[in-house]
């Protein structure tokens, strides 16, 4: 059987719903409070890929009503100096949010830079205080693509307590804070790697696969259990039909998995537009938590 008979999660409308709602919450904090939330964007070196997303985050910022921030720096510029703006930034009160945007030159320091942003306004939640909140149950601001996909299993599924779940990798940007985000909804969690034994069986006991691989089409439709739901973080890019030609593929056989699973997040228009919303509503966050205003979730 390889007829898709899943529903298709729709992550661009989802983000977009999420970028208004996030909007609409700015006007208000503008209104009621006289705040503009800031995010300041750091760019070093001239990576296309790195270029596009802050060109997108900037926009999406500004369109959001916030104000951006956006700092390009050349790809020699030395650590230290790296580290003295992001001092700067953390002094300064109209940011309210920080992303270094990865990867970083080869001789930066991508830890020691992400330790050294505040964790207040670490809207990326990758500084390891905001880490271990998440781990321990407390007040973290959240890597933003897996909150991603949670937010889509969330209005697909409604409450996931007692779900069986798989995470696909163990990166601490996607696959670790997933599994704890899981947790936290009171799913029971695998979390499967690149040592994982028979990850097909694991997969077929699954009510909700999470690939965060970075393998073309490495899941399969008979690792899929019957209804389950399947959401697939990966950007491959492989050769398209046509000679010279690419095309992104996730990290699940969409065909097959579209065949059996009861939902399933296309790619591209799937988690990758969430990413940047998400982002959105960390800042917002960010901003309320900065200055002791409740920050009730936007949806
Ligand atoms: P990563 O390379 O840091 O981690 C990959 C993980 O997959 C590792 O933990 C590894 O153990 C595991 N793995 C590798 N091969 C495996 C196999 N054969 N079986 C089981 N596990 C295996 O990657 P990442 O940064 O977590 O990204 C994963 C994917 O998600 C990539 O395709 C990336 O492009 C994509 N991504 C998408 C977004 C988005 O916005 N949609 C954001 C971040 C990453």
């Amino acid at each position: 059987m390889t007829e898709q008979t899943a529903k298709i999660i729709d992550g661009k409308a989802t983000a977009a719903a999420l970028r208004e709602a996030v909007a609409a919450r700015v006007a208000a904090l503008k209104e009621r409070h006289g705040i503009t939330p800031g995010l300041a964007v750091v760019l070093v070196g001239e990576d296309p890929a790195s270029q596009v997303y802050v060109r997108n985050k900037n926009e999406q910022t500004k369109q959001a009503g916030m104000r951006s921030f956006e700092h390009r720096l050349p790809a020699d510029t030395p650590e230290a100096a790296l580290l003295t703006l992001v001092s700067a930034l953390n002094a300064d009160p109209a940011v309210n949010g920080i992303l270094v945007q990865l990867p970083l030159p080869k001789h930066i320091d991508s830890q020691k830079v992400l330790d050294a942003i505040d964790p207040a306004k670490d809207v990326d939640g990758f500084h390891p205080m905001n880490a271990g909140r998440l781990a321990t149950g407390g007040n973290a601001l959240v890597p933003c693509t897996p909150l991603g996909c949670l937010i889509l299993l969330k209005r697909e599924l409604g409450a996931l307590a007692g779900r069986k779940a798989i995470v696909i990798g163990r990166s601490n940007i996607v696959g670790k804070p997933m599994a704890q985000l899981l947790l936290r909804e009171s799913c029971t969690v695998v979390l499967a790697h690149s040592k994982t034994r028979d990850l097909p069986g694991e997969c077929r006991q699954a009510d909700i696969v999470v690939a965060a691989v970075g393998q073309p089409e490495l899941v399969k439709g008979d690792w899929i259990k019957p209804g389950a739901t399947v959401i697939d973080v990966g950007i491959n890019r492989v050769p398209g039909a046509e000679p010279g030609k690419t095309r992104l593929v996730g990290d699940a056989d969409f065909k097959s998995c579209a065949a059996v699973a009861g939902a399933i997040t296309p790619v591209p228009g799937g988690v990758g537009p969430m990413t940047i919303a998400v982002l959105l509503r960390n800042a917002l966050e960010a901003c309320c938590r900065q200055h002791g205003l409740p920050f009730e979730e936007v949806f």
